[in-house]
């Protein structure tokens, strides 16, 4: 159908008022971020962000046991393997999972509390004694407010080659230079010595390998924690399929630092973990909240 006279006078306007409206008035106008350089659309992402990502409303401990199901759920689930710690809301105390249980039989209920000697302060059993090592990197960072530790399968599988994990995919820059390795195996962590060293080997890094054992991270909240265990398992094993077809290119470190920073943001990571939440509550009834 022809447009009516008035149509076209209107389009005509517009294209015309386009052209010669002053630069500052054209931000309502569609395009107007065409100029923009990465940086300024990284800034504006970021404010937009702040105000649109929202996270969820669990409490710690239910944010805790999520994390137990979401690990579990994505192949963290070596048996009773590895343990998931957060502080309390007392200096010194922590949060974790009762020795016995599997990450999938862990709901705010059956958590413990305990101090850094592993004495329980509240709730049922003992924790793991390879807590210990939890105390030593809590001691050792401030900033640390959770601390996972896993034998996901591919993570385990790689640390066999004591390799340290390697970033050389977009999806994996959430951890770009943010990995520690430590390469030598110093036996089961029950002990001090083995605390003191992983706690010295991370440094000031979310995250750590350890050859012939798991993955360790340690982030300032539960949400960015879960996210990074669940994106190193992800590395592995990206990292073993990439070997056994070629030879792992590295990417450009100044752009994988960019990604990295781009990705880690606080409100980022509990969207995400909103997602996980959601998934997780899918394939579970509810009850690791109670
Ligand atoms: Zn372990």
């Amino acid at each position: 159908m022809a447009k009516s006279f008035l149509g076209e006078i209107i389009v005509f306007y517009k294209s015309v008022n386009l052209l010669i409206a002053p630069a500052n008035n054209r931000k309502n106008m569609s395009g107007h971020t065409f100029d923009l350089d990465k940086n300024e659309l990284i800034k504006q992402s970021f404010s937009q962000m702040d105000v649109h990502l929202q996270g969820t409303q669990y409490s710690r401990a239910q944010k805790l046991a999520l994390t137990c199901r979401i690990l579990f759920d994505n192949g963290h689930d070596s048996g009773l393997a590895g343990q998931i710690t957060a502080r309390g809301e007392k200096q010194g105390t922590y949060l974790t999972q009762r020795l016995g249980l599997g990450f999938d039989e862990i709901s705010a209920g059956n958590l413990l509390l305990v101090n850094e000697d592993l004495e329980v302060l509240e709730g049922e059993g003992m924790a793991n004694p390879a807590n210990r090592f939890h105390s030593w990197l809590y001691r050792a960072r401030p900033d640390v407010q959770c601390i996972i530790h896993t034998h996901a399968l591919h993570t385990a599988a790689l640390s066999m080659l004591e390799l340290p994990l390697e970033i050389s995919h977009m999806d994996n820059c959430v951890l770009f230079d943010d990995v520690a390795f430590l390469p030598k195996w110093p036996g089961v962590p029950v002990g001090n010595e083995e605390g003191e060293l992983i706690a010295q080997a991370i440094g000031a890094k979310r995250a750590i390998l350890l050859a012939h054992h798991g993955l360790l991270v340690a982030c300032s909240s539960i949400e960015e924690t879960c996210l990074l265990a669940m994106a190193f398992e992800r590395a592995a094993k990206m990292q073993l399929l990439a070997c056994a077809a070629g030879t792992i290119k590295p990417i450009n470190p100044e752009l994988g630092r960019e990604a990295h920073d781009w990705i880690l943001r606080s409100q980022r990571s509990a969207v995400g973990f909103a997602y996980y939440v959601r998934r997780c509550l899918k394939n579970n009834n509810g009850d690791c909240l109670e």
